[in-house]
């Protein structure tokens, strides 16, 4: 892989973390980084758009890029719901001549880790408490109510993996959490 040898950042949370805020922050202050989009078979949201947030596949064509080494990684995040890295993606933005910015999953996230070793800064994003990480994924809106609780469930799991990061950053005030990421950022690329 061309890029193992650049720096990369891997940012991942919990559902309704602040994750998606963060990483559109970090693209605006760092242009050097070119965000990783990830292949998925979950629905389009409204406000969505193919090639821009995920690329939309079905879950058949999911299917045929994991038996194809198409992929760097993959988890079903939600049951029935896959989403991964494509290695073409990684590809695409080492030739543009950026760096990648990871928004995945806590597992897909150490898996990336694991492969990128030191080149990867690994950041969990954390909500300031269980409570206030189910008012965000509400007043979001963005889910069913069933979708809401898988989230919900799935939260209290991924939040035990923190301590397995590089970094933690709390997201309580968002200007607190932005300018405490851009800091480890601009020391980890130096
Ligand atoms: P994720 O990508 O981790 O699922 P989002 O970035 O979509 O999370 O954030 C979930 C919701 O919480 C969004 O509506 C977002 O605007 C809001 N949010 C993010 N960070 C904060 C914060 N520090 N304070 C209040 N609301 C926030
Ligand atoms: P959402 O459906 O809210 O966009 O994302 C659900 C979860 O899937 C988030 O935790 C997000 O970080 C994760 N995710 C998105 N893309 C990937 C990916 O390529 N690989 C893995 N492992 N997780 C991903």
């Amino acid at each position: 892989m061309t890029t193992k040898q650049h720096k990369l950042i891997i940012i991942s949370a919990p559902s309704g973390a602040g994750k998606t805020t963060i990483v559109k922050h970090l693209l605006q202050v760092f242009p050097q980084f070119g965000f990783s989009v990830s292949a998925t078979s979950r629905k389009i949201r409204e406000g969505e758009k193919n090639g821009r947030e995920y690329y939309f596949v079905s879950t058949d064509e999911f299917e045929f890029m994991i038996t194809n080494g198409k992929l760097l990684e993959w988890q079903e995040v939600y049951p029935g719901s896959y989403y991964g890295t494509q290695v073409s993606e990684v590809e695409r933005i080492a030739a543009n001549g950026q760096m990648p910015v990871f928004d995945v999953d806590v597992v897909g996230g150490l898996n990336i880790k694991r492969m990128y070793g030191k080149n990867a800064l690994a950041i969990f994003i954390k909500p300031p408490s269980y409570e206030t990480l189910e008012t965000r994924l509400r007043s979001r809106a963005t889910d069913t109510e069933e979708s809401l609780q898988k989230r919900l469930l799935k939260a209290k799991w991924e939040l035990t993996f923190e301590k397995e990061f590089d970094v933690v950053v709390v997201n309580d005030r968002l200007d607190e959490a932005f300018d405490q990421a851009v800091k480890l950022v601009h020391d980890f690329i130096g």
